[in-house]
This record gives C-alpha cells, sequence and structure tokens, in this order.
C-alpha cells in the first residue's frame, strides 16, 4: 500500500482534527502518502481531495471542528454515488480509507470495503454510541461542555430558587445526558434507555424543596422529548413551573479535552496500521484501556446496554 486517503463524515466531533493529524503524521512516518478528501463522501464522489504533508496538519490538534469539512451525502447511499466514488479513488491512486465518522459513516464505507476498497473506521461522534468502543472521539470533550453549562445554570438557578431543565443532545443514547447529569449534580436524569415516570420526577422535585433544596436540575436527552415538552408536561402534572436551556451545538463545538487529543492520536494510528497490514472493514476503539480494532459489522448490533449502575447511583446520590 503506497497512498492511503481520509475523510470525515456525518456530525464533527472534536478531536477529529486530532485525529486527521495523528493519521497524515503516522502514514508519512510509515512512508505512505496520504490524501485529505474534503466534505465526507460528496468530496469523495466529486474528487474534492489534495494531497496532505506533515506541515498540512500543523496547528490543528488543539481546534474543534474538522480541518477536511464534514457532509451527510444522500448521493453516497445509491449504487450509482458508490461507483463514481470508486472512480475517484481509482483515478486518485488511493488504495485504502480511512473514515473517521459515526455509524452512518460506519455504513457508507461498508459498501466500499465490500466493493474491494479496504476502510477502516474511526469513531467520530459526542453520542458515545458505537458499540465495540467504551468511548468515541469527542464525548469526553461535549461532556465537559455540558458540565460547564450545568454549573452556570446552577448559579441562576440558585439565585432564584428556580427548577431548570437542561435539554442535551443524545437520539438513541443517553451516554451524554447521565454522565453530564451525574457530574453536574442533576437531581432527575431523563435518557432514552429508562421508561420515565413522570410521578417520580415529581416526588424527587417536591422532597427536595421540602428538604430546603434552592434549585433543582433536570437533564433531559433530546431522544426522549424536547426540553419544552418536558416542561409542559410538568406544568401539566404538577404545576410546576420551569426554564429550559437548550444547549443544541455548542455540544459539538470546542477545543477537545486532552483525553481526546490522546484517544484520537491513538486511534489515528492505528487506523493506519490496521490498513498497512491489508485489513479492511475494521473498525478501531478502546477497550477496557486497550487500543484494539475488530469487525466493522459489530458496530451495527445494537445490543449494548447502557450503565445501568451508573444510572442507579445518579439516583441514589440526589435524593
Ligand atoms: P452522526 O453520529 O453524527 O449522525 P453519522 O456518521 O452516523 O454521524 P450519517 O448522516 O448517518 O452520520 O452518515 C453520514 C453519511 O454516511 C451519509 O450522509 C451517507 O453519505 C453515508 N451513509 C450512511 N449510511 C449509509 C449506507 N447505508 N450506505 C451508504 N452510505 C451511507
Amino acid at each position: 500500500m503506497k497512498r492511503i486517503g481520509v475523510l470525515t463524515s456525518g456530525g464533527d466531533a472534536p478531536g477529529m482534527n486530532a485525529a486527521i493529524r495523528a493519521v497524515v503524521r503516522k502514514a508519512i512516518y510509515e512512508g505512505l502518502e496520504v490524501v485529505g478528501i474534503f466534505h465526507g463522501y460528496q468530496g469523495l464522489i466529486d474528487g474534492n481531495m489534495e494531497l496532505l504533508n506533515l506541515g498540512s496538519v500543523g496547528d490543528i490538534i488543539q481546534r474543534g471542528g474538522t480541518k477536511l469539512y464534514s457532509a451527510r451525502c444522500p448521493e453516497f447511499r445509491t449504487e450509482e454515488g458508490q461507483q463514481k466514488a470508486i472512480e475517484q479513488l481509482k483515478a486518485n491512486g488511493i488504495e485504502g480509507l480511512v473514515i473517521i465518522g459515526g455509524d452512518g459513516s460506519y455504513r457508507g464505507s461498508m459498501t466500499l470495503t465490500k466493493k474491494g476498497f479496504p476502510c477502516v473506521g474511526i469513531p467520530g461522534t459526542i453520542d458515545n454510541d458505537i458499540p465495540g468502543t467504551d468511548y468515541t472521539l469527542g464525548f469526553d470533550t461535549a461532556l465537559n461542555t455540558v458540565i460547564d453549562c450545568i454549573d452556570k445554570i446552577r448559579d441562576t438557578a440558585t439565585s432564584h430558587d428556580r427548577t431548570f431543565i437542561v435539554e442535551v443532545m443524545g437520539r438513541d443514547a443517553g451516554d451524554l445526558a447521565l454522565w453530564a447529569g451525574l457530574a453536574g449534580g442533576a437531581e432527575t436524569i431523563i435518557i432514552p434507555e429508562v421508561n420515565m415516570n413522570m410521578e417520580e420526577v415529581v416526588e424527587r422535585l417536591k422532597s427536595g424543596t421540602s428538604r430546603g433544596k434552592k434549585h433543582s436540575i433536570i437533564i433531559v436527552a433530546e431522544g426522549v422529548m424536547s426540553g419544552s415538552e418536558f416542561a409542559a408536561k410538568l406544568m401539566e402534572h404538577a404545576n410546576i413551573e420551569t426554564r429550559v436551556s437548550v444547549l443544541g451545538h455548542i455540544q459539538r463545538g470546542g477545543s477537545p479535552t486532552g483525553r481526546d487529543r490522546v484517544l484520537a492520536s491513538m486511534f489515528g494510528a492505528k487506523a493506519v496500521e490496521v490498513l498497512m497490514a491489508g485489513n479492511g472493514g475494521r473498525a478501531v476503539g478502546i477497550q477496557n484501556h486497550e487500543v484494539v480494532d475488530y469487525d466493522m459489522n459489530e458496530a451495527f448490533e445494537r445490543n449494548e446496554v447502557f450503565d445501568k449502575d451508573m444510572y442507579q447511583l445518579s439516583k441514589e446520590l440526589s435524593i
């Protein structure tokens, strides 16, 4: 293998730049050439790419977002789009690809692997929802961003004796809500993995108030419902007035934490090693503190259970 490509796809996540840097530097260290493909699969179809050198990835390890830009590309879901991508790969002499993205991006890369172009995935998403890796790139940074926001909201909540609802990202996975809720001392955490019990929510709020609590914070993962929907339900059920804060895309930006930078560096280097060994259809991840690669199909199995113990602990500590 002489030349590989790298692209970022789907929702961006802090640490993607650090991963691009690691892929490029490791590949060059190993004597390979690296082509950076812009705007995800759209750039692959359009031939929007350029050869990268050591300097191309200088001064990006600390930056959020992705230097290669990201996109969602409906055309790549079609046979025709995939064929165009393959023609571009051939024309540019690219023999293997590193894909940094979420599970949708992984599915796209599997279509290429099946057509003879080995692809390796790096899990880049703040949702921490990719089976096979304990952590995804960007999760730690997003978590710290949410904690920072909760701390600030808590100041105003306390000053006004208010109950706040904080809506955080997480369509199918509640990791961000759960971890941030635990770390931010939230009274109640509403996540997709657990059926919501409004009676219990109200009971917890009331018992807190009766022992003199000055504020309450409720974290709602967007996949369950919006913060304002939740506020309306609380009003309807128990006449409890709340304020709603939707954190939105703030959660996707910002300088990656040290942990995400280290993870990105290890993932990037590992992905290059896997490609050099001639393996495609693999994903890199971290399992029990060890960087591993595994069959990408395992990343599509929705069999992972969320951390019930952590959820229980969050309840015990916020009585
Ligand atoms: P996030 O977790 O932020 O949503 P993602 O990688 O899951 O990131 P998607 O929008 O699901 O984001 O996928 C990114 C792109 O991957 C799509 O726009 C499409 O080009 C490609 N893709 C997704 N699923 C498939 C598929 N089944 N076949 C081919 N390409 C796909």
